[in-house]
């Protein structure tokens, strides 16, 4: 049986075996997908462990996407972009990378939600790894701009430099931010804790669509704020699945279909 796993630390909670072993048996495909908690001094050689035992691939979460992303041969034009892997794939003594969080991310915004980003004003909170990963993605939907606003404004301002060869970016204080943006994404970790970005409050209303990266079996405090100011929000559960079935493509060249999981996870979450 083909060989694919998630690693990670931590690892413990990761939703990634449901999800892949959902989609191996929807597409009849003989495979067995794990979870790996790799130490955080040893990413390169447990890789290289697994891939010696004969897994075919696996996905790669907190801490270690820079490192997946430096040990690879070929990389995706879109992990080029985001300097970050979360897809590796092993072929012919070959390792392929590839990052399909900014994919996930817009197929669950146009596709699973209906959401037009062409022509839109988007504002990405937060200049980490998961923002990284985003931002040209987002870009290549032709949205009349992007601004990007993070806590340490210097990071927004790297990643907007980073991205400029891709469209309409910029970077803001937050404080700046008052009015004329379509979407709000909170690309930040604050959820986390149970914090909230200091967003402007007239920044958000009823024609603003909000989605929060993260995701719970609750509304996330973010969800939770903007849908009380009027706006339609979501949780980052649907990114998660579609950026699973696009590591599901890149590995097995089949697409797999996502309907019903969301609700399916939602109601295993607690
Ligand atoms: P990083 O640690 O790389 O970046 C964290 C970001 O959040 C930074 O921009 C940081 O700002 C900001 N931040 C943290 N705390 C606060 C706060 N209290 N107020 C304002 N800004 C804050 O994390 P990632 O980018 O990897 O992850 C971000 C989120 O995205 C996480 O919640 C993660 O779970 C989620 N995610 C979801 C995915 C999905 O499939 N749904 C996929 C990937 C990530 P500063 O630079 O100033 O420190």
């Amino acid at each position: 049986m083909d060989q694919y796993c998630v690693v990670g630390n931590p690892i413990e909670h990761s939703l990634s075996p449901f999800i892949q072993n959902h989609f191996a048996k929807s597409t009849n495909q003989n495979l067995m997908y794990s979870k790996h908690l790799v130490e955080l001094d040893k990413f390169k050689e447990t890789i290289q462990d697994l891939f010696s035992n004969g897994f075919l691939g696996c996905n790669v979460t907190v801490p270690f996407k820079e490192q997946a992303y430096a040990m690879c041969h070929k990389l995706t034009e879109r992990a080029k972009q985001a300097q970050s892997v979360n897809t590796l794939k092993y072929e012919d003594g070959i390792i392929f990378g590839d990052n399909t969080d900014g994919a996930g991310l817009v197929k669950d915004l146009t596709v699973g939600k209906n959401i037009v980003l062409k022509d839109k004003t988007i504002l990405v909170i937060g200049a980490g790894g998961a923002a990284k990963g985003i931002i040209g993605s987002l870009l290549m939907q032709g949205p009349k701009k992007v601004i990007i606003t993070n806590r340490t404004i210097s990071k927004a301002v790297s990643l907007a430099n980073h991205f400029q060869h891709l469209g309409n970016v910029c970077y803001a204080e937050i404080d700046c931010i008052a009015h004329g943006v379509d979407v709000v994404i909170n690309a930040t970790s604050s959820s986390l804790k149970g914090e909230l970005p200091p967003l402007d409050t007239s920044l958000i209303n009823e024609s603003v669509v909000v989605y929060d990266l993260m995701y719970s079996a609750k509304p996330t405090v973010f969800v939770q704020f903007a849908s009380e100011l009027g706006a339609v929000a979501y949780d980052g559960l649907g990114m998660l699945i579609e950026q699973a079935a696009e590591s599901f493509n890149f590995w097995r060249r089949i697409e797999p279909s996502t309907d019903g999981l969301i609700e399916t996870i939602r109601s295993s979450l607690n």
